[in-house]
């Protein structure tokens, strides 16, 4: 190896979509490494292909983790150089490479990284959302529960929210957003960065759930949200709404507007369709 750090391991980045994503670095290093440690060495052959790459490479990826990382340590223990990717940006950001790099630090293994493309990053730099301060959550927790707590936990956090979701989830997620954040919020949906149809689709939450629910959602997603602005308690007017749309709908009715005019009125407060305010109240049985 040429940067002589015989015994180590490396963590790159490859490309989130455009395969012209590599650095020069990561070239060399994965063409100089003894082994590539891939979560799916028929994708990453593709790469390597791509760049005339021949070096061996072996599956590593959260199945086998447990397993498979330790004989990757003991072969690092004996000299090897071993570059761990994903299929798709930073490995250990929502995929595997963090155990291996725990592993690693734990045997006295130099861990270094090659740096480039990761989704979180690209987007939120291209977001206009503040990026002084950010935070990332990756994908939701899957159970309900779990989920509820956690934007419970965030809602109130200043800096910019940062999530990824599949297409076939975003709906969902938005509208758990909204209701958890504020339909008001401003957000951005990033989809397919790098590729041919990048789009930056700038929108409060609710009108986001609006766009998604008349086109439906293609492709690889982050979302991000603006964080909680204190101003914004009391501003209610342009900024976020503490009530959800079934409880604004709720209290308005108890103020004695009908159903009617209690969703036009949320609907125009949260900065959402009503037809969208309409389908979450049948969704919540309200
Ligand atoms: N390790 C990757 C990274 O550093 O960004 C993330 C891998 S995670 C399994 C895959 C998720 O990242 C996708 O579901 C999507 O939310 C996001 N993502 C990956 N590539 C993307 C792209 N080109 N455009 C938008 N989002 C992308």
């Amino acid at each position: 190896m040429s940067e002589e750090k015989r015994g180590s391991l490396y963590l790159s980045a490859t490309p989130i979509g455009n395969l012209e994503d590599m650095t020069f670095r990561a070239v060399r290093m994965l063409g100089e490494a003894d082994l590539i440690a891939a979560e799916d060495t028929r994708h990453t052959r593709k790469l390597l292909s791509h760049y005339d790459i021949h070096t061996a490479a072996t599956s590593y990826h959260e199945h086998n983790k447990l397993t498979k990382g330790p004989e990757l340590v003991a072969k690092m223990l004996a000299g090897a150089v071993i570059v761990c990717v994903s299929d798709a940006g930073l490995p250990g950001i929502s995929d595997p490479g963090a155990h291996l790099a725990q592993l690693a630090v734990e045997a006295g293994i130099p861990v270094s990284p090659l740096p480039g493309a990761n989704a979180a990053l690209s987007a939120l730099i291209c977001s206009g959302l503040d990026t002084t301060a950010f935070a990332f959550y990756g994908f939701l927790p899957k159970s309900v529960k779990k989920r509820r707590e956690l934007l419970e936990n965030i809602k109130n956090h200043q800096e910019t929210l940062i999530f990824y979701e599949a297409p076939h989830h975003l709906k969902e997620t938005l509208h758990q957003l909204a209701e958890a954040l504020g339909a008001g919020r401003r957000a951005v949906a990033a989809r397919e960065l790098t590729k041919r149809y990048e789009e930056f689709n700038r929108r409060s939450l609710g009108e986001l759930l609006t766009y998604y629910q008349e086109n439906e959602p293609r492709g690889e997603f982050v979302l991000l949200v603006e964080g909680y602005d204190a101003s914004c308690q009391e501003a209610e007017e342009s900024c976020v709404p503490a009530a959800s749309p079934a409880e604004l709908v709720q209290a308005l009715e108890q103020q004695g507007l009908s159903r009617k005019e209690a969703m036009r009125e949320t609907a125009k407060k949260l900065g959402m369709s009503r037809r969208d305010v309409y389908q979450l109240l049948l969704q919540q049985d309200v």
